[in-house]
């Protein structure tokens, strides 16, 4: 097989990670690049066509959900660290695929799988000379020298958590050790980051980090996932959390297992962005008895609704934090009301528009002047 039938084979098994695919009009149909080329959002919000895949898909793991797990039958690929340094290179300067998101199955452990990954990243940055994007895993395992070589190399580097706790990760993944394999780099990553000059990162910065949970495959609740998330947002500086659906992929011990519902999935996020931008602790989350966001509402307006429906800020007066907690005001209408009302005093709901804020679905737990906007809003 020749590499590009192996990369072929390599990347269209990849459904290891969350990513936004559609087709790409940079491709040929006539070569069936599909297979490989993935549109992905970058940590900046550009989009641009990544080659999204593995160095080799034939693990020694057996991880319980994972369709690459060692003894299932399906076909295999393994590139060398040359080869797919190489074969990215040519495919980058035809104007197929602008960046690299490079992960991999794991052969003779997790520090010499690094050090493949690590071995393929300097042959295309210092050999053949890619300053593109680059996402590279780190490995169960890895160790501290290897996570900061990656640090110095890639523009993001993540690392699975796969599920949020010990207990959990023993369902999904029992060889894998969750303090020791998994958090232990994370908290590298960012001691790295707080004592480390940035200057020596890949163009002079720290890259972002990220990490993925399945959910649904270990039994885990949504308060579980979300305790996770919110260690990795506060103390380890975590960019993003991704929260994967669980799908029972057949000849695995999970086989028969039930799909995650999407739903659950858009709550999960909606949840972390409110940990992540918008201040909201643990305590705060609305979780059901069973420790699962109520899958209807989204749950910010749950928490308002409990919380803000007889108490209404007044948007003259709240804090910043107090603001975020309104439905229907973000980040940036934050920053503007600020700014607004040092000028002028807020004094109706067109007040509210003339600063980007769209105040129908803020308009029950707010007051304008020390008057309920709703009135105003059913004479317009
Ligand atoms: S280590 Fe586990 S999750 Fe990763 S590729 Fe191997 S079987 Fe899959």
């Amino acid at each position: 097989m020749d590499t590009i039938d192996r990369l072929k084979i390599l990347s269209s098994q990849n459904d290891f990670e969350p990513a936004e695919d559609h087709r790409c009009p940079k491709i040929d149909p006539s070569k069936n690049y599909s297979a490989f080329v993935h549109n992905a959002i970058m940590p900046n919000g550009k989009k641009i066509t990544l080659l999204k895949t593995l160095l080799t898909s034939a693990c020694e793991r057996d991880c319980h959900y994972c369709p690459f797990r060692a003894g299932r039958n399906f076909r295999r690929a393994t590139l060398k660290p040359d080869e797919m340094a190489h074969i990215f290179i040519s495919l980058h300067r035809a104007g197929i695929v602008e960046g690299l998101f490079l992960s991999s199955g794991l052969i003779g452990g997790g520090i010499k799988t690094q050090d493949r990954l690590l071995e393929t990243s300097h042959i295309l940055r210092n050999k053949l000379g890619f300053k593109g994007y680059l996402h590279l895993k780190i490995m169960p395992g890895a160790e501290f020298a290897q996570v900061e070589q990656a640090m110095q190399l890639a523009d993001r580097v993540s690392l699975n958590l796969e599920a949020p706790n010990t207990k959990r990760l023993k369902i999904l993944a029992p060889h894998k050790v969750f303090v020791d394999e998994l958090i232990q780099p994370l908290k590298w990553v960012a001691e790295i980051c707080a004592t480390k000059p940035a200057q020596n990162g890949w163009n002079r910065r720290w890259p972002s980090v990220a990490t993925q949970f399945v959910v649904g495959g270990a039994g885990e609740n949504d308060s579980e996932l979300l305790a996770t998330t919110e260690y990795l947002y506060r103390e380890l500086g975590l960019k993003r959390a991704y929260y994967s659906p669980f799908r029972p992929v057949e000849d695995t011990p999970l086989e028969n297992q039930p799909a995650t519902m999407l739903q659950r999935e858009n709550r999960l996020y909606q949840a972390s962005y409110l940990i992540r931008d918008y201040g909201f602790t643990m305590e705060e989350l609305p979780f059901d008895e069973n420790g699962n966001l109520h899958q209807e509402t989204d749950p910010k307006l749950s928490w308002a609704k409990i919380f803000l429906t007889e108490n209404p800020i007044e948007i003259n007066e709240a804090s910043k934090g107090e603001l975020l907690h309104v439905p229907g005001i973000g980040p940036k209408g934050v920053a503007a009301l600020v700014i607004e009302r040092r000028k002028n005093r807020m004094k109706s709901v067109e007040d509210l528009r003339r600063i980007g804020i769209n105040p129908s679905r803020a308009a029950p737990f707010i007051m304008i002047d020390g008057r309920r906007p709703s009135q105003q809003l059913s004479l317009l």
